[in-house]
């Protein structure tokens, strides 16, 4: 028997299905990432027009059968369709960025409350944010979902050998070991943050107030762009190039 279950979800991807149906990756409060077929909602008059939109937040209810990765979405009403981001497109592919992110970085069915909160957090955020500081919020909130998924980098002492880093101008951080090093565990997967950069990965880590620096971001971006890359199977976050 198949069982109803109520939540709410942001919409992270859909995809065409058949003529006119449409199957939608939802990141849910209560279940996770889990993928929904939305039956005829590509007709004019279903029932979900309007509510299957990239990053509205929605609450759905919809029927889970253990056996199935896919499940019969039965209803779905929108409950914040980020009308201020969506007039203007730098928002929307912002907001696109952190879907993208954990499209493809969540696995199905692994409950995460926060990575629901951090996206939330995010999109309300992106409404506000001055247009030029649209990319540095990105960019925190991509390293904030990092954390989320296990992935954060290690700032503290040197991955390989662990003692403490006192940082000078500029610190290394070892892409393929994931954080910091010191000179002498030096790997050619290795790039240089300035200091005021890698201060700001710590700030960012520690929910401190951060000074928005498009320099300081640039240098980030590099880094985070080479990071995903590295960690998460060669991840490529399209929606961050048109940033
Ligand atoms: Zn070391």
């Amino acid at each position: 028997m198949p069982r109803i279950v109520k939540t709410k979800g942001f919409i992270l991807h859909t995809f065409p299905f058949k003529e006119s149906s449409l199957i939608v990756s939802v990141l849910t409060r209560s279940a996770g990432r889990i993928k929904v077929l939305a039956k005829g909602a590509r007709r004019p008059k279903s029932k979900f027009c309007g509510t299957m939109e990239p990053f509205n937040l929605d609450e759905i209810i919809y029927y889970k059968r253990e056996t199935k990765e896919i499940y019969t979405l039965s209803d779905a009403v929108v409950l914040n369709h980020f009308e201020k981001l969506r007039c203007d497109p730098k928002r929307v592919n912002g907001a696109s960025v952190l879907c993208e992110f954990f499209e493809k970085s969540l696995a199905l069915e692994q409950p995460s409350y926060s990575a629901f909160s951090l996206i939330n957090e995010f999109l309300k955020r992106l409404e506000t944010i001055p247009q030029r500081l649209i990319k540095p919020l990105v960019l925190i909130y991509l390293l904030k979902g990092l954390r989320i998924i296990g992935f954060m980098p290690h700032l503290k002492s040197c991955v390989r050998c662990k003692e403490k880093i006192e940082p000078g101008p500029r610190v290394q951080l070892s892409i393929s070991g994931g954080g910091v090093v010191c000179s002498r565990d030096y790997d050619d997967t290795v790039v240089f943050l300035s200091n005021q950069a890698y201060q700001t990965l710590v700030r960012i880590y520690k929910n401190q107030e951060i000074q928005f620096s498009l320099k300081v971001f640039d240098e980030i971006e590099k880094f985070v762009t080479r990071y995903l890359g590295y960690h998460l199977n060669r991840l490529v976050l399209n929606s961050l190039k048109f940033l």
